[in-house]
């Protein structure tokens, strides 16, 4: 293959590394830790947009926009939320350059910020500043929106897509006049992305509660799904957070209950960024390139001729043209690559680096046959088929498909869940297939800070479905009543 990537087996983050870059997804850009989303990977990116907005929108929110710069103060006023932030906040502190006489550009000290700003690495204090204005009553609520925008997070240790400083993502901010009211709807909206995650990304997720340790700054409580990578590796992929009445009175937002009692008002706040696109990689790639789930695909099948004379080209093209039609009157989006310029070889391995899930190779052996080749990325199979009825054939396939990359994904989590009920279980566990280890617990920040810096492993969640079992925490032998899962992540 003229564009070969290391094995992932042999070295599973260059494996990342050159796949992201080799099929055009991303690259570093000269800013440290930002990159550079390349057309191929900005088209995954928009069809998880379109898909997470439609469901938004299914479930009743709006879209919004608010300021990329938060005053320093409206930051101070959520005490453990500027706790949380402070260390990883771009300030802006000027608003001009000049030229110092000597040909250099400085920074104009004269142009110096009365107040500071930070651009904003979440917005819940911008918004819930906004939100004043707009709640007087409970006729006011609930407010539910959303807003897509780009967040920057000063991160030290940066991984495209994964982990970056700058980040695309979007934050849900909803008001509501009860907590039971938030609670629902922070659940709600965990439901959404593990929807998401499992029937468009084909990504089976756990949904769980974060210990107080691992919680959003400013939360009651955060949500979480967590996804387990192939390299046993768990990533949260996505989180949604009750944020009880905190960010209410840090901006004295109140209401007027229909009995005409004035309280503050309960919220939430939920988000899924362009790590998702790490996870979408992560989780099904092979040693030849990407393998997409057919829904979030950008060219779902690709059209080869293979051809010795222009006489077969003509009548390939017409056959191709004439099923690209019906493939995209079913919604399909289908590529006829007649480049002239490269041979089949390379574009097999083209498409298949960049994960497109159905192959169609037709030579003129295949027009005598009335017959197509039809490869399919996921397993790689290759298959003589009739052309008659092709596209009903191809609609089904990317079911197929679709169904499983998920059931695999689904079987490779099921054998990387791993119950031990010893501290050396679990560190041989960590050390060998790794994956999730399910574990007791003694419910302490103590006992799982010291396991974290021991062996690197955190609480990936307590899963909402944990049923309640007695037993005694593998560090210190306290009494526990359910396990929950660790692992070494993202
Ligand atoms: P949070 O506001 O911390 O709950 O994060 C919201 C979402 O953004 C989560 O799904 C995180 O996984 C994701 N996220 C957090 N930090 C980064 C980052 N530096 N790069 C990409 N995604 C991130």
């Amino acid at each position: 293959m003229s564009k070969g990537i290391t094995s992932k087996n042999d070295d599973y983050s260059a494996w990342y590394n050159e796949l992201v870059t080799k099929a055009d997804l991303a690259e570093h850009s000269a800013v440290k830790g930002c990159m550079v989303i390349k057309p191929y990977g900005y088209s995954i990116w928009e069809k998880m947009q379109a898909a997470l907005d439609k469901m938004f929108k299914d479930t009743g929110h709006s879209n919004a926009y608010f300021p990329l710069f938060i005053p320093k103060s409206f930051f101070s006023k959520e005490a453990a939320h500027v706790e949380g932030f402070a260390t990883e906040c771009a300030v802006v502190t000027h608003y001009r350059l000049k030229n110092d006489g000597n040909g250099n550009i400085i920074v104009d000290e004269d142009a110096k910020l009365e107040e500071e700003l930070i651009v904003r690495p979440t917005s819940e204090t911008i918004i819930w500043n906004t939100y004043r204005g707009w709640i007087q009553s409970y006729r006011d609520l609930p407010i539910l929106v959303n807003q897509w925008a780009n967040v920057v997070r000063w991160e030290m240790r940066t991984r495209l897509f994964l982990r970056t400083t700058e980040f695309l993502w979007q934050e849900g901010h909803t008001a509501h006049s009860t907590a039971a009211e938030a609670i629902e709807e922070t659940e709600r909206m965990l439901n959404v992305y593990a929807d998401f995650a499992e029937n468009w990304m084909a990504m089976p997720v756990v949904k769980g509660i974060k210990t107080a340790n691992e919680r959003f700054a400013g939360a009651v409580e955060t949500y979480c799904i967590e996804a387990l990578m192939q390299d046993g590796k768990a990533l949260q992929a996505g989180t949604s957070h009750f944020l009880g009445q905190n960010f209410a009175k840090a901006f004295d937002v109140k209401f007027t209950s229909k009995e005409g009692k004035l309280d503050h008002v309960w919220a939430t706040s939920w988000g899924v960024s362009t790590r998702l696109m790490g996870a979408l990689i992560m989780a099904h790639s092979d040693d030849s390139g990407l393998v997409l789930p057919p829904k979030l695909a950008p060219i779902q099948v690709v059209i080869v001729p293979i051809y010795k004379s222009d006489e077969d080209l003509a009548k390939i093209t017409e056959f191709a043209d004439n099923l690209h039609a019906e493939l995209k009157a079913k919604g399909i989006s289908v590529k006829y690559d007649d480049r002239d310029t490269q041979r089949p070889g390379f574009k097999f391995a083209e498409y298949e680096l960049k994960g497109v899930p159905v192959r169609i190779a037709i030579g003129g052996r295949d027009m005598e046959n009335g017959t197509v080749e039809i490869a399919r990325r996921d397993t790689k199979e290759k298959q003589t088929i009739a052309q008659d009825g092709l596209a009903n054939r191809i609609e089904a396939l990317l079911e197929d498909i679709q169904t499983n990359i998920y059931q695999k994904a689904l079987k490779f989590r099921s054998e990387n869940i791993t119950e031990v009920n010893s501290y050396e279980e679990f560190k041989q566990v960590l050390d060998g297939k790794a994956g999730f280890v399910s574990a007791h617990w003694d419910g302490t920040p103590e006992t799982e800070k010291k396991i974290k810096e021991e062996t690197k492993a955190t609480i990936r969640c307590i899963p909402l479905d944990n049923k309640q079992e007695e037993g005694v925490c593998i560090y210190s032998g306290q009494a526990s009543t359910q396990r929950v899962l660790f692992a070494r992540a993202y």
